[in-house]
Order: structure tokens, then sequence, then C-alpha cells
């Protein structure tokens, strides 16, 4: 397993449990923390509970209160309580900080998976009785099965399938996330500043004294210079929004400092086969659904789960994934139909795109009660899980 996010020690713990051996590989020194709150809906309730960790979860739960909407004079132009909304609460949602998820999914394997930090796969050859591969450290292994749970622009996947071009689809926007010292007085609450393809905001995520910054803005797609090159991401970021007000210039001097700086292009993955004999891909790997969506992290986990389970009861490594794939894309398909091209709630992209979008959410919890919301919330129960626990062969 490589990638050691989300979707990696999620499998991993299926796999650990069904009695695998497990390998996880990430190419940074040590499990990474940043990024802000995410969401855990639907299906992947059920997934967590299953892991037995949905109690540990739910006490980090961010429970934001309300987010209010500015105009480029820093005018409130709008307003949502979210507990107005029964998309933001109920038992069916978590949203907890990443780094805390990734962290007690990592208490959970503890030492019964093998880690390969600061690494990462860099040739393999898929043969009749394994996969070959090779590591940048040099080491050569033969493994059963390998699965690339390495996120939007993963490298094992490139090797495989081919060129990242070839399977995402850009959305039009990208975005930057980090931490910053709550200077604003803000208490788990979000202020999003708009002009006509922008957004800035500042989000509170607990009444501690760091707060999180986010950017996000239309542009063209990401320059292969600008993957993993986070200065000139945030100088992307700190040239597009050179001329804003609001809090606009202390967000980007403290952007410009930050140490979990988190960068990327809104963008789904699509592909016509999530494995290849004995390799497969996972998570945003296989089917990112865009931070649009807000889906990245139920998808993942409830991939692992559907994934892992597969694997457990069919001996045919391809077989299972092939098992796999057929019961979890109609899933897939309809949280990836959550977004369309070019349009967004976080940053719409004309002034009555914005008008549009600021009365929607003055209207929301009206229509939240006439259950406009319906076909989102289908898309994020749409998978009743198996169960293959008394099922798995061993
Ligand atoms: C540091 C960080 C911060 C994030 N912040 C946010 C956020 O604020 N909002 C949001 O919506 N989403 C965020 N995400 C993305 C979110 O975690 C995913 O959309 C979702 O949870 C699905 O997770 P994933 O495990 O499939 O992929 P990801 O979370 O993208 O994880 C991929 C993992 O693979 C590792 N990796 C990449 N390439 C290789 C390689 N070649 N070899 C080995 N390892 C590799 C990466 O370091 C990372 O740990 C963040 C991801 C990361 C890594």
């Amino acid at each position: 397993m490589t990638g050691a996010s989300i979707a990696g020690p999620a499998l991993a713990y299926w796999l650990v449990r069904y009695g695998f051996d497990v390998t996880l590989v990430e190419r940074a020194p040590t499990i990474r923390t940043g990024g802000y709150a995410i969401d855990i809906r639907g299906t992947a309730i059920d997934v967590i509970d299953r892991m037995g960790i949905l109690p540990a979860v739910r006490a980090e739960h961010v429970a934001t209160r309300r987010v209010t909407f500015v105009n480029a004079q820093g005018r409130q132009v709008a307003r949502v309580n979210l507990e107005d909304l029964a998309l933001g609460g109920g038992d069916r949602h978590v949203e907890l900080a990443r780094g805390a998820l990734t962290s007690k999914l990592f208490e959970l394997i503890g030492s019964q998976v093998k880690h390969r930090f600061g690494d990462a796969i860099i040739s393999l050859g898929d043969g009749p009785n394994g996969v070959d591969v090779g590591f940048r450290s040099g080491a050569r292994e033969r493994f059963d099965l390998v699965v690339s749970g390495e996120g939007l622009h993963s490298t094992t996947r490139a090797l495989v399938f081919g060129p990242e071009v070839s399977f995402s689809r850009y959305l039009g926007y990208c975005f930057a996330v980090f931490a910053l010292p709550n200077a604003y007085g803000l208490r788990r609450e979000a202020v999003v500043y708009n002009k006509p393809g922008k957004a800035a905001a500042l989000y509170s995520t607990s009444d501690g004294p760091t707060l999180y910054g986010l950017f996000a803005h239309r542009r063209p797609p990401l320059s292969p210079e600008e993957i993993d090159n986070p200065q000139r991401q945030r100088d992307s970021i700190a040239r597009a929004f050179a001329d804003d007000g609001w809090q606009v210039p202390g967000m980007i001097a403290a952007m410009q400092d930050a140490e979990d700086f988190y960068f990327d292009a809104t963008m789904q993955i699509r592909m016509p086969a999530w494995s290849a004999g004995r390799v497969a891909v996972l998570g945003d790997a296989a089917f990112g659904p865009s931070f649009f969506t807000g889906q990245g992290t139920s998808m993942a986990l409830v991939g692992a789960y559907m994934m892992a389970g597969s694997l457990a009861t069919h001996a045919e490594p391809a077989v299972a994934f092939k098992t796999y794939e057929a019961a979890t894309r109609p899933y897939v398909a309809a949280n990836q139909r959550l977004v369309k091209d070019g349009s967004t709630m976080v940053a719409p992209g004309s002034s009555l795109a914005l008008w549009a979008r600021n009365s929607m959410i003055r209207l929301a919890p009206l229509f939240s009660r006439l259950g406009v919301l319906g076909p989102t919330r289908r898309a994020y129960e749409a998978l009743v899980l198996p169960d293959f626990d008394s099922h798995h062969v061993s």
C-alpha cells in the first residue's frame, strides 16, 4: 500500500483484520498532519463505526456554528447557521481536522503494518506470481498486490495506467489551505470573502489560538513546474490576490510563513478501470471527487472497506479488484456528479453567479426543509455496506 493519508491506512486496517501482511509506503518522512477540517458523511460513518473509532472521531467533531459571507468591501451579504441545514449536522456527519483522522487511523493500525516512510515506488513489474517493486531508496521487493492511495497526482498510478492528464478533469480553480494565528476573534465559524472567481476565508475549527486560512481562485490548470513546488504555489496565490482588501494582505503574509501549507487544483479523477492485474488505485488517486464536493475522505474510507472486503473474499486479486469496482462505482459516480464544471458555491465565477449564490445561502434553511438537498444526501448514502467479516477466505 502506498500513500499514508486516509485511503492507505484505512485499507491497511481492513487488510490486517483479514489476515494480510501489509507494508505502507509514504514519501513524506512521517505522517502529514496538515489540512483543515474534512467531512465524514453517510456510508462512511458506518465504515468508521465498524472500525470501532466512531466515538473517538465524534469527540473531535468541529461543530461549525455558522458561515458568514462578506463582499469586496468586507460587508456581510449572507450568513448561514449550519444547524439550520440538515446537511451540516445529524448523526450521519462528522467534521474533524484531517490530521486528527490520519493520526487516529495510525493509532489503530499501530505496529501491525510495516512502514516505509521517506520512500516511493519508482518501478513496477507485474507478473503472474507477484509485483516486483523498485524503490527510490534502491530497495527491491516482491509483493502479491500493490495499491496506490497516493492522492490526485499519484506517480505509481502513472507507472501503470499512464499520465495524469488522461484521467484528470480540471474544474477551473486552485486552492490553498494553511494555519495562522486567530487574531480575528472567530470561534468555530467561518467568514468567506468573495469577488467573482475568488474566495478568501478564515475558518476557526476550535476555541484554540489557531485558525485556517483558505484561498481559492479561478485560473488555468497547474503547470508541471507548480506540482510539488510550494514556493511557486504560494507565489501564484499571492499574485492572484495582490489587489484584494478585507483581511487578505495579512492572510498572504501568514501564508508565506505557514509550515503546513497545502495547495492543489480542484479536479476530479475519472478512470475507466481502477486496477490492472495485481495493481490497483484507491481514494483520490482512483476517483478524487474534488475539494468542492467535500466527499474525498468519505469516498476513500468507503473504497478502502469495499476493496479490502473483496480481496478477503476472492482468492484471485484481479477478480477481487473487478468485483470491488463493480460494487463501488455507482456510489463514486453519484458523488462525482455533485459538482459541475466551473460552477462552485465557494467562489462563483461572475457577479451574477455570486448574487445567485448569496440568495441561495439566504434561502438554504428553507430549501433544506423543502427537501431540495435530497439528491446530495442520497449520494452520501448511495452504498449499503456488505458484511465481509463472516465471509472472508484466509
Ligand atoms: C497534507 C494534506 C492536507 C490536506 N488538506 C485538505 C484540506 O484541507 N481539504 C480537503 O478537502 N482535502 C485535503 N487533503 C486531501 C484529502 O485528504 C483527500 O481528498 C481525501 O482524504 C482522500 O485521501 P487519499 O488518502 O486518497 O489522498 P491524500 O489525502 O491526497 O493522500 C495521499 C498521500 O500519498 C502520499 N504520496 C503522494 N505521492 C506518493 C508517492 N509517490 N509515494 C508514496 N506516497 C505518496 C502523500 O504524501 C499523502 O500522504 C489533504 C491531503 C494532504 C496529504
